[in-house]
């Protein structure tokens, strides 16, 4: 099964949660950050297993302060994936304010598998924000990012 044939996502609170401290953090120095969630997919069912924090380095750019994730480190998480047997499925990053898709975005992202998410959380993560509150988007067979509705399927993800 494909990634992009995944259609109900779970994700430990847990793994939510140590993500948005960890991105908190950055935010309190004015940077964005960026974690990754991976895991095991069977069938249609996709569960998330890990956080990642990968190491990176912010980036300004026209839409700010940008977290970057470069090749040397990319080169170590691929192999860490594929030793573990895991698979990326989302990359969580913050915003100063508002959470979009920014070009930026598009052009450095690091789940490049089509039906992988992309959910940006806004405020630089002030708070525990509820998927709700953030813009979610997945990777079509295009190579475009639409937003979509994380709370129904096809696109479901399940706080456990
Ligand atoms: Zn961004």
């Amino acid at each position: 099964m494909e990634l992009s044939q995944a259609t109900e996502i779970q994700v430990p609170g847990k793994v939510l949660l140590d993500g948005y401290e960890f991105m908190r953090s950055a935010g309190k120095v004015k940077l964005e950050g960026m974690v990754l969630w991976a895991g095991v997919q069977a069938g249609q069912g996709f569960t998330v297993t890990e956080l990642i924090v990968p190491k990176q380095k912010g980036l300004r750019t026209p839409d700010g302060v940008c977290a970057i994730v470069e090749g040397d480190e990319l080169r170590r998480l691929n192999m860490y994936l594929y030793r573990n047997s895991l698979e990326l499925i989302a990359q969580v990053h913050t915003h100063p304010t508002e959470a979009y898709h920014s070009t930026t975005d598009d052009q450095y992202a690091i789940a490049t598998t089509i039906g992988s998410f992309s959910i940006v959380v806004p405020n630089f993560a002030v708070i525990d924000y509820a998927l709700s509150e953030c813009a979610v988007y997945r990777l079509d067979a295009n190579g475009i990012w639409n937003e979509v509705d994380e709370s129904a399927q096809p696109n479901r993800i399940t706080v456990t």
